[in-house]
């Protein structure tokens, strides 16, 4: 369900300068840089659970020494749990590393592929990761939705959804395409500074004066 009049488009506006004094996330930093698909995939599931400082210090790291899916099938095990802490559950995330290579060749020919459908076939690849990995790596539309992005839309009573998944099938159908690749950026800023799970500080927000507050106890 969602609301058909939410001034999406003044929403966009009024975030906009607040935005470009934001830090770009890793993944789209990474992104700008080089736009290998392997590093984008490797960093985008380093990412998850892991704050910006962390995964960028490691992703330097592993990289002069995993650049590429036969290096990273050849690092060692143990070589490769040192190398990638202290991401969040960096022994899982390890684990699910060393499937990637045999994964990637049994099923895609050893190449890293660009549909949602078949990214989440690989090991440690949710929607999220599927969609930045989607467009960060190769230009193509797509969606990432988070906890950041599930909860402020719900927040503004744009969409009314019970969890990730819903809003991104959601906002597929509703958001206009040129905001697709913002959204994620967007609200990751404002989730981790003013539009927080707990508290938020609609007070400082630019979009007090449109926002629905929906479940904002203040
Ligand atoms: S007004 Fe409050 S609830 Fe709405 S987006 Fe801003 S901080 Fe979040």
């Amino acid at each position: 369900m969602h609301n058909k009049i939410f001034p999406i488009a003044k929403t966009f506006a009024l975030l906009k300068p607040f935005i470009n004094t934001s830090k770009a996330p890793v993944v789209e930093f990474i992104a700008l840089q080089d736009k290998d698909p392997f590093k984008i995939l490797i960093a985008t599931i380093l990412s998850s659970r892991t704050n910006d400082t962390t995964t960028t210090k490691v992703i330097q790291r592993l990289f002069k020494v995993v650049k590429n899916i036969s290096s990273l099938e050849t690092v060692p095990h143990d070589e490769l749990e040192k190398l990638i802490f202290p991401v969040g559950f960096y022994k899982q995330k390890a684990i699910q590393l060393k499937k990637l290579p045999l994964v990637l060749k049994n099923n895609f020919n050893g190449i890293i592929p660009d549909e949602i459908d078949q990214l989440i076939k690989l090991p440690g690849v949710g929607r999220k990761t599927a969609n930045l990995v989607r467009w960060a790596a190769f230009g193509k539309p797509a969606i990432c939705v988070d906890v950041h992005v599930h909860r402020i839309c719900n927040r503004w009573g744009y969409v009314k959804t019970k969890d990730p998944e819903e809003t991104e099938m959601l906002l597929r159908e509703i958001l206009p395409r040129q905001y697709w690749p913002f959204i994620n950026h967007y609200l990751v800023s404002l989730g981790q500074t003013i539009c927080k799970p707990r508290n938020p500080k609609c007070k400082t927000c630019p979009l007090i004066d449109i926002c629905a507050k929906i479940k904002v106890n203040h």
